[in-house]
């Protein structure tokens, strides 16, 4: 069986290393807010290009606290509106919602799955105040425009990086592109931890300063609380397992992007409708995401062939049981998309064999 993913072939090779770091860190015994952790956001704000990265619980909580803190430093208030892609994971919907703000969907296009700047300029009104770009499957769309659209309406910009770490547009990584990003370290993602964890990169060192209090409780001294904060930080233990894998994102994405070459240009069947990609850095391939009519029949035929397939997403955001309030929003692209979706397997330790298996039986189909 090839698997979807294999965290197992991914994680290994960092057990040996990680079990010698635990030695030191037993004997430490400062678990949470210490060295680990401030060392850790310190190799990722580098990597990322940015001056400031806080580590915290998620990628939801990442969000949501970018959205919080520009409230509280004003930028932001109640109910000011965020343009968001229809076509996202609903993580980045619910960080919008869960802020007291309100998100109007956007639909996206078949090509890239993602925001265009024609879509954000017909959406924009005097209400929005803030757009939430999603590189939905690693991929940076269309942000230089988005960019200078955002600064010539006085937006915030902020990028749900989520699974796109490592991701180069123009000269700028995912994480450095709009006001601030929020990152998951979930183990599926390309820079996965051994449980949950998130981070918020930015070069606002206000945003910086309010979230480093908000994740801890809304205290910058102990027992001093100066908001209302949250209890949401990545734990030390966890930065000690990025801080290992981090020096290998590049060249595990530099893999995955040569795997999506080989499906892009082996891949040939009229049933299977494949990704936009232009060959550069700004697609890291979190998810390799292809369309067919018949979803069902497709990975049936892929699994009685011994390859794993998933969906993302089998169910449009504003399909959701928890979204009726946008149940009858009209989102055609969208929803079609989600009916469509088929991810094939994607990891940095396919073998050949694996990938040529891949290959060979999706164009059988
Ligand atoms: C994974 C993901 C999130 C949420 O991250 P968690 O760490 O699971 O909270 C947000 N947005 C997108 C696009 C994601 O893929």
């Amino acid at each position: 069986m090839i698997p979807y993913l294999d965290l197992h072939k991914i994680n290994d090779p960092y057990q040996e290393p990680f079990l010698n770091r635990l030695e030191g860190f037993f004997k430490k015994s400062r678990y949470i807010l210490g060295e680990e952790l401030s060392s850790f956001e310190k190799k990722f704000a580098a990597y990322c290009g940015v001056n400031h990265c806080l580590g915290v619980g998620n990628g939801l909580e990442a969000l949501t606290l970018i959205f919080n803190a520009y409230k509280i430093l004003g930028k932001l208030k109640d109910g000011d509106e965020v343009l968001v892609p229809a076509n996202t994971y609903i993580a980045s919907i619910l960080s919008i919602i869960n802020a007291g703000l309100k998100p109007v969907l956007v639909e996206t296009n078949f090509s890239n799955y993602n925001l265009t700047f024609d879509a954000v300029q017909g959406a924009m009104t005097q209400s929005v105040k803030a757009i939430l770009m999603v590189h939905l499957y690693g991929q940076v769309t269309d942000a230089e425009r988005i960019v200078n659209f955002a600064k010539e309406y006085g937006l915030l910009l902020i990028e749900d990086a989520a699974q796109a770490h490592g991701a180069v547009f123009g000269n700028k990584k995912a994480g450095a592109i709009g006001n601030a990003a929020g990152f998951s370290f979930y183990p599926g993602k390309n820079l996965g931890c051994l449980g949950d964890g998130g981070a918020v990169t930015t070069d606002d060192h206000d945003l910086a300063n309010c979230i480093s209090a908000l994740r801890n409780y809304g205290s910058e001294m102990k027992y001093h609380n100066i908001y209302k904060g949250i209890n949401s930080r990545l734990d030390d233990i966890q930065a000690i397992f990025l801080s290992l894998k981090l020096p290998d994102l590049d060249f595990d994405n530099e893999k995955r992007r040569g795997i999506a070459k080989k499906y892009l240009k082996e891949i040939i069947n009229p049933k299977v409708m494949l990704p936009a990609y232009d060959g550069t850095e700004n697609h890291v391939f979190h998810l390799f995401v292809v369309r067919t009519e018949d979803r069902e029949a497709f990975q049936l035929f892929l699994l009685e062939r011994g390859i794993q397939t998933l969906v993302h997403y089998p169910i449009a955001p504003h399909k959701q049981q928890a979204f009726s309030e946008y149940a009858s929003l009209e989102l055609p692209v969208t929803e079609l998309i989600h009916e469509q979706v088929v991810s094939l397997p994607l990891y940095p330790m396919m073998t050949n064999e694996q990938i040529e298996k891949v290959i060979a039986v999706v164009n059988e189909y």
